[in-house]
């Protein structure tokens, strides 16, 4: 398991940089992305409706990962006068929760994944790149109202033990061991999304799919696949 981030002060201003090369990948319009990492206890996550070239280290938000989905600000150690966190803190903060593994929420609206995820559809094993998500497809979470407690329920039991999900007529949340990681997931997953779609058009009744035994073979052999990238 990757070691925790506790540096806080550096941690605050990594976080921004992810949020910067996220849009300069073209995987984020506007502020509708939102990134999160695990620092101790605490969950550091994007402000609200803040730019990114405008951000700051100070304007990152620090939330208590323990308790409920309450208002953020219902907890005794939240200091007053921060920022309104990210709308969708609830899913992160759950996330975060859930997956002791993983220490990086990464979200966007990225077009293909979006595109996917306006039908409704998931990512079957379509490529060998799908084990990066740590199983045979990439799930779908249901539809519910951003920034919503049921919205955080369903994207969690979606996502389970996988590392990235799409998120019905919304976007696309993926996991990562670090906030490099998270992004490179990001990136892969609109990658993937893209010659899903692309294949679905190239030929009647889409791609062809890998068996199971292939994708257990692929999921083998990718064991600590872009580990390696981020020493
Ligand atoms: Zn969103």
């Amino acid at each position: 398991m990757t070691t925790p981030y506790s540096d806080a002060p550096a941690l605050r201003q990594t976080l921004i940089d992810t949020c910067r090369r996220m849009n300069d990948l073209g995987l984020n319009q506007g502020t509708a992305g939102n990134i999160s990492v695990r620092c101790g206890e605490t969950m550091l996550i994007t402000p609200s409706g803040v730019p990114y070239d405008r951000m700051t280290p100070q304007m990152i938000v620090p939330l208590p990962l323990a308790g409920g989905l309450d208002h953020p600000f219902a907890t005794p150690e939240t200091p007053s006068g921060v920022l309104a966190p990210s709308s969708e803190w609830r899913f992160h903060k759950a996330l975060l929760q859930a997956r002791p593994d993983m220490q990086a929420v990464v979200h966007a609206h990225p077009v293909h994944c979006t595109a996917l995820a306006m039908t409704r559809q998931e990512i079957p094993a379509c490529h060998y790149m799908v084990a990066i998500f740590g199983g045979k497809h990439v799930p779908l979470a249901p539809y519910a109202l951003f920034g919503s407690a049921e919205l955080a329920s369903g994207v969690v039991t979606a996502m389970g033990p996988h590392h990235g999900c799409l998120m019905a007529n919304h976007g696309a949340t993926v996991l990562g061991e670090t906030l490099d990681k998270g992004l490179w997931r990001l990136e892969e997953l609109e990658a993937l999304a893209r010659g899903y779609l692309l294949s679905l058009q190239a030929a009647e009744g889409g791609p062809h799919l890998l068996s199971d035994a292939e994708m257990d073979a692929a999921l083998v052999a990718i064991g600590n696949y872009g580990l390696k990238t981020t020493a």
